[in-house]
């Protein structure tokens, strides 16, 4: 099982098992190069944007943020989803932090209005979940398993990428070099154009 495991990895955009021999996802086309230029601070823009296309979920470490940093936001200040906001998991996030407060103003209430039975029974389910999710949560960022969304940075990748850029048409934006389709098209342009430049 775990040889198995290391020779495959996980299409972090689509899901598909893929073989680490391959240069790119057989199902989305993701090419997996390209990992080597995703931020966590990327990821968020895209998921308050919801570019649900450029969202990758990874479970290794982006560059821009620290396990240490998140195991210790979740740790002492998990119960407000804080770790959640730290690493762009906006929804779980806020659910964590509602929850948390809804049910402080009704424990804070308790003494004052007699509630409780109501409140108890009403906040036992969804303050549950979030002390699951809390306590799971730090299992997760603790064994790598925690998906953590990020995207694609396009200045990291035109700091590195700058010698084949040049090559290519400026307008181009990240999303065209996304995968190998368009990029293939990327080229027919390019020999369109130099065609014609021939021609001319
Ligand atoms: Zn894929």
């Amino acid at each position: 099982m775990s040889k198995k495991n290391s020779l495959t990895i996980k299409c972090p955009r689509c899901g598909e098992v893929c073989f680490k021999t391959q240069k790119k996802c057989s199902d989305c086309g993701l090419i997996f190069e390209r990992l080597n230029y995703v931020t966590n601070r990327a990821g968020k823009i895209a998921v308050v944007r919801r570019e649900k296309e450029k969202i990758l979920r990874v479970t290794n470490w982006p560059t821009d943020v620290k396990k240490s940093k998140a195991l210790l936001l979740c740790g002492f200040f998990g119960i407000f989803g804080v770790h959640n906001f730290y690493l762009g998991r906006y929804v779980k996030g806020f659910f964590s932090l509602i929850v948390t407060l809804v049910a402080c103003v009704c424990l804070m209430l308790e003494n004052v209005i007699d509630y409780s039975v109501f409140y108890s029974s009403f906040f036992f389910l969804p303050t549950g979940i979030m002390v699951i999710f809390w306590w799971s949560d730090f299992v997760l960022i603790a064994l790598n398993k925690y998906k953590i969304p990020v995207a694609i940075d396009t200045k990291m990748f035109h700091l590195y990428n700058k010698e084949t850029f040049e090559n290519l048409d400026t307008n181009n934006s990240i999303e065209n070099q996304f995968s190998d389709e368009v990029n293939m098209n990327n080229v027919i342009n390019i020999n369109e154009k130099s065609n014609k430049e021939n021609k001319e």
